[in-house]
């Protein structure tokens, strides 16, 4: 009906000089974008379909092809933009809540983008990272509160089960089914490549990648999918979700259309249904109730195994943290408002939770003040760009990050942000065999390895401008950091002084 249309996002600008019809840009498509016409013996694009994926683009043998944004003619103004009418028509349509993938896209301040570094100057000297040695190996897990000794001197070991890392960056939880099989192999071989972990999200574990374990976090979540002894024991470390960045306060939802012969047997549930998980654990109403399953957890698996909590950034972070760092739990997750999602209805994606920085400091500075921080390591995600940022939330805090919006781009991802449909042309998002061939783990891992291996070089770079040649003399140091154009509210919640101070 006309009163719904809407004029396409995205233009499909085709040379025809260049065009050769080779129907590449046809094949590549899974959203159904190009299409020959014999009438006219040229290729036509149906641009409504068009997500801006830019496979074909890429693809395109003779460079033909531009995808533009449309200058659509909403008589769009500040208040009503284009983004909020096509909502509103959406929906008046549908009768149904809007989905979105990624992260909160939405113009909310980038609090990494105003922290500036220290770097040392004639009184205090830097440090030459190719030249002196420069350690970026942190291990996570609790820290004994004293060293013990035997009645003859000799020490006592006490140290409670640590994951090392030889960089301090972990690919966050994906599960299999909201990625493909590639993607997931890929982001495991990085893993064991570059002595780090990856983590298997709610999915459960494909038996293919079992032999991955030493290097691979296992969750449970409230939905328990794929959780059984075995998974358990596989695992490195077994993380526990609570909440997740881009959807706190509700569960997962891998649509039936995406579950397969392969998904369901890892998941254990029955091919083709909706696989929902719970906004709660039925079993955990209180910090008790979480305590009793991170010891079911660790008593399952011999206390061999650190368990890790994963929580998203709301407004009273520091306190729940306070309360997760005595549930017994080893390590602390915590997913800002920017973590991206398979799927998630877009008002929570885009109105719930709160920025990474400001969480973490309050959570660092509140285990501080009760001197409990050492009884638990502190991970943070939820839109770790680059090396800079990875840096700042070190010297905010955190003993090391998840990533995985810019592990994503580094296997293909263009961003067009429609991996709840399945149709991901680059083979991460989907199921669809036809497109999960198109991600070769051989490369896929490979790229992950390099994107690692170079923010590691230019944080030893920064580091060593700083002074300093460790992470764990960086980790909480913020007196190596300033802030930008920030108010004096937010600087003292970030715990830092202003540039100039
Ligand atoms: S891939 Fe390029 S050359 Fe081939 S049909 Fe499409 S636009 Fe033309
Ligand atoms: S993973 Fe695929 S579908 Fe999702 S945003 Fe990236 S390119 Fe698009």
């Amino acid at each position: 009906m006309a009163i719904d249309f809407l004029y396409p996002q995205y233009e499909v600008v085709r040379n025809y000089d260049r065009c050769i019809a080779c129907r590449a840009c046809e094949r590549q498509c899974a959203n159904e974008v190009h299409f020959y016409d014999p009438e006219f013996q040229k290729m036509q694009a149906d641009e409504s379909k068009c997500v801006a994926c830019h496979r074909c683009v890429s693809l395109c043998p003779t460079r033909a092809l531009k995808i533009v944004k449309t200058d659509h003619t909403f008589k769009e103004n500040a208040n009503w933009t284009g983004k909020a009418i096509s909502e509103v028509y959406r929906q008046a349509g549908t009768g149904g809540v809007l989905l979105s993938s990624m992260g909160n896209p939405e113009p909310y301040p980038i609090y990494w983008d105003k922290i500036l570094i220290n770097a040392s100057q004639v009184t205090n000297p830097s440090i030459d990272p190719l030249r002196e040695p420069m350690e970026t190996r942190t291990f996570l897990g609790k820290k004994p509160g004293k060293i013990e000794r035997d009645a003859d001197g000799n020490l006592v070991p006490n140290l409670s089960p640590q994951l090392e890392l030889r960089v301090p960056v972990m690919f966050s939880a994906m599960s299999y089914g909201s990625i493909s099989y590639n993607a997931h192999e890929s982001l495991a071989r990085a893993a064991c490549a570059l002595g780090t972990y990856y983590n298997t999200g709610e999915g459960g574990l494909h038996q293919d990648f079992y032999q991955y374990g030493p290097h691979t976090i296992v969750q449970v979540a409230s939905g328990r999918f794929g959780v059984h002894k075995d998974y358990l024991e596989a695992g490195a470390a077994i993380e526990i979700k609570m909440g997740q960045g881009a959807k706190p306060g509700i569960g997962g939802h891998l649509p039936g259309h995406k579950v397969g012969p392969d998904i369901s047997r890892t998941r254990m549930i029955p091919e083709g249904t909706d696989a929902i998980s719970p906004a709660p654990h039925h079993d955990i109403y209180s910090i008790e109730d979480l305590r009793q399953l991170v010891f079911s957890l660790k008593e399952a698996t011999a206390y061999k195994k650190p368990v890790l909590i994963k929580i998203a950034a709301v407004h009273n972070v520091a306190a729940i943290a306070s309360g997760v760092a005595r549930s017994g739990a080893d390590i602390i997750c915590i997913d800002g408002y920017r973590g991206g999602t398979g799927a998630a209805p877009t008002r929570i994606r885009d109105n719930v939770g709160i920025p990474i920085e400001l969480a973490l400091a309050a959570v660092d500075q509140r285990l501080r003040d009760e001197g409990i921080r050492d009884q638990i390591s502190v991970v943070v995600g939820g839109s770790i760009r680059n090396a800079a940022d990875l840096l700042k939330a070190i010297a905010l805090g955190a003993d090391a990050c998840y990533i995985a919006t810019s592990a994503l781009l580094a296997l293909g991802c263009h961003l067009c942000r429609t991996c709840q449909t399945g149709k991901c042309n680059w083979g991460i998002a989907t199921q669809r065999p036809e497109l999960v061939k198109r991600l070769n783990p051989d490369i896929g891992s490979q790229r992950l390895v390099n994107l690692v291996t170079a923010w590691d070089h230019e944080l030893k770079e920064m580091m060593g401008g700083m002074g300093i040649n460790s992470i764990e003399a960086l980790r909480g140091n913020r007196l190596m950091l300033r802030g930008i154009g920030l108010s004096d509210r937010e600087l003292s919640i970030l715990g830092i002084k202003h540039a100039g101070e």
